[in-house]
């Protein structure tokens, strides 16, 4: 019987409502938000849906990928401290954890763990929103690690290291696979080895054994900071002593890779005889407590270095609007800038200060004034005191023409990280701003400049951030540790 063409004209409808690209797509969709909530053998079924019903399609190689042996399962996000492009984005991420649920609720266990001992460590406590964490779900096919001859077909390729303790790594490029699925990693990996023993660490990549424990700490600095183990007993280290942020293959102080330390005469730093897994041939920091050896928390000489790498990562100005540049001001217009710095937990926290210049001629002959509200910020006169900032107008023209050197402007979006230059006298006018917490209960600094309150011409509106911390004190990483931003203001 044929259909009548009433009943054909329908399903012709119905027929064009969607291609099957898009119904693969929607089926993708939907498997992928089972999997989400932890429901895989839904996520599953409809994968395989999917590779039946729409060969050839994105969808359907998608699809495939997720049916592989290993395969990724979801993402999860345990903790959002801010915006990925000016946070750290750590991924925790299994090994030999196979799809079976229960399997992936010891991960999910394992993974939300591993945040508890970044509580243990003074440095990442106050630095803890400069982190993202998430947890990906892989499933392994199989479940072991690699060891005399013995292959097993994982997720990360875990395998026995050649140290005599048979501390377990992975396989980087398989990490790196993994991390390419999120546009929001940048390399950090903490990796949970079912039944892996002990952990390894380097690379941006800390492998932990078994279950969460003191491990962690240990093995992201080697990972995070580079360092190396204070261990003064031997751990399988063969052949010459390395020498590193915390190792010394020397006893000479003046060769101590932490001789600004000495030269300040910090107490409870010399050379102590025992690292790197020898207890001869090297020299660490500390006598003992350092998590680098067998402690809770880092010494003082590591402590430095895991700040320093977080403020390589992290741009003390987390948001500065407008971001139009120059800005055009029309005499009676009253211009708002807004700067959010980063929040560190506890004190001190970062300082912020402000100051504005009028330019004689182009923005291109000014020189680098801003220096001065630096060595402002550095002389610890307190975060907002920035009336005691001068104060007077010394003047802005003066130092246009003072041989500074020019032309260096910070952009937002590429920050300059170079060294801290000498002090320039202090030309600067100060601005007024004010501090107050926005909806989002984040500290917010607002200026508010009335254009008639400048000459006509042009001007540049500075805004420096610092962590006064005296935790780093090595002239290079310090200069890691301040950020300006500079608007160019044009009075009409
Ligand atoms: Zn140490």
């Amino acid at each position: 019987m044929h259909p009548t063409p009433l009943l054909l004209l329908v399903a012709l409808v119905i027929g064009s409502s969607a291609s099957p690209a898009e119904e693969a797509d929607d089926l993708l969709a939907k498997a992928e938000a089972a999997g989400a909530a932890g429901r895989y053998g839904k996520a599953d079924s409809l994968y395989r849906k999917i590779v039946e019903e729409a060969p050839g399609t994105e969808a359907a190689r998608i699809a495939e990928e997720r049916l592989a042996p290993n395969a990724w399962l979801r993402t999860v996000d345990l903790e959002i401290n801010g915006d990925s492009d000016n946070r750290i984005d750590i991924f925790v991420l299994g090994d030999g954890y196979t799809r079976e649920p229960k399997f992936q609720k010891l991960f999910d266990q394992g993974a939300r763990e591993t945040l508890k001992y970044f509580e243990q460590a003074p440095v990442f406590r106050r630095y803890r929103k400069f982190m993202n964490f998430h947890a990906m779900n892989i499933a392994s096919h199989e479940d072991g690690v690699d060891a005399r001859g013995k292959d097993h077909d994982t997720a990360l390729g875990a395998y026995e290291s050649g140290a005599s303790q048979g501390q377990v790594a992975v396989r980087h490029q398989d990490v790196a696979r993994w991390l390419r699925l999120d546009p929001r990693a940048e390399g950090y990996a903490i990796c949970l080895v079912r039944l892996g023993t002990l952990g390894t660490g380097g690379g941006g990549i800390a492998v932990i054994g078994g279950v969460p424990s003191n491990t962690v700490i240990h093995e992201w600095g080697h990972a995070f900071a580079n360092l190396l183990d204070e261990y003064t007993s031997d751990v399988g280290y063969t052949g010459p002593a390395p020498r590193g942020i915390n190792v010394s293959n020397t006893d000479d102080p003046e060769l101590a890779p932490w001789k600004h330390w000495l030269d300040a005469r910090q107490k409870g730093v010399g050379m102590f005889p025992g690292a790197a897994g020898r207890s001869k041939g090297a020299w660490r920091a500390t006598a003992t407590g350092c998590a680098m050896n067998r402690g809770p928390s880092y010494c003082l000489v590591c402590r430095e270095a895991v700040t320093a790498s977080i403020w390589e990562q992290v741009n003390p100005i987390d948001e500065a609007t407008p971001h139009e540049d120059p800005l055009f001001v029309e005499p009676d217009e009253e211009l708002v800038i807004e700067l959010r710095p980063m929040e560190v937990v506890g004190s001190p926290s970062l300082k912020v200060g402000v100051t504005i210049e009028e330019i004689q001629g182009s923005f291109e002959a000014a020189g680098a004034v801003d220096d001065a509200l630096g060595s402002f910020l550095d002389g610890g006169t307190g975060a907002d005191a920035w009336d005691a900032f001068g104060g007077g107008d010394t003047g802005a023209d003066a130092w246009a023409g003072g041989g500074l050197d020019g032309g260096e402007w910070v952009s937002w979006s590429r920050p300059s990280r170079a060294g801290k230059k000498a002090d320039p006298p202090l030309e600067g006018r100060t601005v007024r701003f004010e501090k107050r917490r926005d909806d989002e209960r984040r500290t917010v600094y607002r200026v508010k400049l009335r254009a008639r309150e400048l000459d006509p011409g042009n001007h540049l509106l500075h805004a420096r951030v610092v962590d006064p911390t005296d935790w780093v004190l090595k002239p290079e990483w310090k200069a890691l540790l301040s950020e300006r931003r500079t608007w160019k203001i044009v009075v009409k």
